[in-house]
């Protein structure tokens, strides 16, 4: 946050001032000071920023002081703005920002994402509309039967367009921007630039001004870091023991697959924490109930896989905890940013199993500096922390993008699973008979019982 610049030095019109103050925003973000001023001046942008960073703002503010200054009548099922989101929570956040900053100005906004009914989205745009949000599936759907036309876009924002393509988007950005007309105000914002989506930013942007805040693979540094390590079997002690502690009062927890988050959502209700799990099996309505339950304060936890949380914006998290170790670093990075957002500190702690210390020392080494440990918590295990266990790293990795496209992190974190037998090939031959549930019994290994001091082992030596 830079404390020396104020909104109206970026020639913002009084309402918008007005709005941002009624936000409680004093000082510009550094992203929303630098790029503000150049779309006003409507050049294309290229902005390398995660959320948290303030990028709504950064361009909902010009997006609509463009369109007040350039008044036109709306056209029946026409928009002006389009702004494409790769998840509904993070359409709604947007369609919210644009709600509140836009709240004085005459302009007509309308939302379109999938797993609800369409025909209020259709409604909302039978007279056109100013600003469309929309995710690309239900978007696509909408323009196939008529319902929206985009040949009068002005303004195209892609956003996450990095997650985008991590969700397999890619065909469908190519159908939206292939209806868009040639001459058009380009913005995409991504928190990575994979070769990927160079080329996406190579089709859509125009002259771009580039723009890099917080650079993809460093954490903030407001975000206080730790490790526990932990054997699997206490991980849900641990967790409980956490929660005695009243500072944890906003608290998302991440975990790798669904099953997984409902494992946690059950235990922590049983433990009287109060927390809903999120994810994708979750309806529409029920994920917004526990966002709204969260952001309200009703919840102390949100258990989430990857997916589910993306988009999450959720004001003072006060803590990020890792039940499981993601194993894909970037992942990590995007985790914890959930908490100390826009200039706010926060807790990341993450528990780490002996399974997970590989996962560990590449997150370390993309973050370049090493997690600090909490030795003094009740459930510290040497085991874990010494453990020399090495998942095939790179087979990882492969197994990761493979599986991206179908846009699931739970699959990918599913895919992480047989590692276990990737490490173990001398097992494999007296384990035939179990092929099918070794993978299933990798979550259990650690329970009491020898199978994982014995695995465990079996791995090191
Ligand atoms: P975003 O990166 O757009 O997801 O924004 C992250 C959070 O920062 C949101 O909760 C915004 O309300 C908040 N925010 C945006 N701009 C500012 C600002 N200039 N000062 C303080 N908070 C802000």
């Amino acid at each position: 946050m830079n404390t020396n610049s104020t909104f109206a030095d970026l020639k913002l019109i009084e309402p918008l001032l007005k709005s941002v103050q009624r936000s409680g925003y004093v000082h510009p973000t550094p992203i929303q000071k630098q790029v503000i001023p150049h779309l006003l001046e409507g050049r294309d942008l290229l902005g390398i920023a995660q959320t948290g960073t303030g990028k709504t703002a950064a361009f909902s503010l010009p997006l609509l002081q463009t369109l007040v200054e350039n008044p036109k009548r709306l056209v029946p099922k026409h928009v002006r703005v389009l702004v494409l989101t790769p998840t509904r929570e993070l359409a709604i956040q947007v369609h919210e920002s644009f709600q509140t900053y836009g709240a004085s100005l005459r302009v007509k906004l309308a939302l379109a994402f999938g797993g609800v009914s369409q025909v209020p989205q259709v409604q909302s745009l039978s007279a056109g509309a100013d600003v469309l949000v929309a995710t690309p599936g239900r978007l696509l759907d909408l323009l196939s039967q008529g319902y929206v036309k985009l040949d009068a876009v002005d303004a195209f924002v892609l956003d996450e367009a990095d997650r985008m393509l991590d969700m397999g988007f890619i065909h469908d950005i190519r159908k939206i921007l292939a209806l868009l007309p040639k001459k058009r105000h380009n913005l995409l914002f991504s928190a990575s630039m994979a070769p990927e989506t160079d080329r996406l930013v190579n089709a859509i942007l125009v002259n771009p001004v580039k723009v890099a805040v917080t650079p993809p693979s460093s954490t903030a540094e407001l975000i206080q870091q730790s490790v526990m390590f932990v054997d699997k079997a206490q991980k849900r002690e641990l967790l409980a023991h956490l929660f005695a502690d009243k500072a944890l009062k906003r608290v998302i927890i991440f975990t790798r697959t669904k099953h997984g988050a409902n494992k946690v959502a059950e235990f922590l209700a049983q433990a009287g924490v109060a927390s809903k799990a999120i994810h994708g099996n979750k309806s529409q309505s029920a994920r917004q109930n526990a966002l709204s339950d969260f952001k309200a304060g009703r919840l102390r936890a949100l258990i989430a896989t990857d997916i589910a949380a993306r988009g999450i914006d959720v004001d003072e998290i006060t803590h990020v905890i890792n039940y499981e170790l993601p194993n894909e670093p970037e992942t990590y990075v995007h985790r914890i940013g959930r908490t100390a957002r826009a200039g706010t500190s926060g807790v990341a702690i993450s528990f780490c199993e002996a399974e997970e210390i590989a996962y560990l020392r590449l997150i370390e080494k993309v973050i370049k500096k090493s997690v600090p440990v909490v030795l003094d918590q009740p459930f510290h295990s040497d085991g874990a922390q010494n453990s020399k266990m090495r998942p095939p790293v790179q087979q990882q990795n492969r197994g990761a993008r493979g599986n991206s496209r179908q846009g699931g992190s739970q699959q990918r974190q599913g895919g992480s699973q047989p590692r276990q037998g990737g490490s173990q090939p001398r097992q494999g031959g007296s384990q035939p008979r179990q092929g099918g549930s070794q993978q299933r019994q990798g979550g259990s290994q650690s329970r009491p019982g020898g199978s994982g001091s014995q695995q465990r082992s079996g791995v090191r030596g």
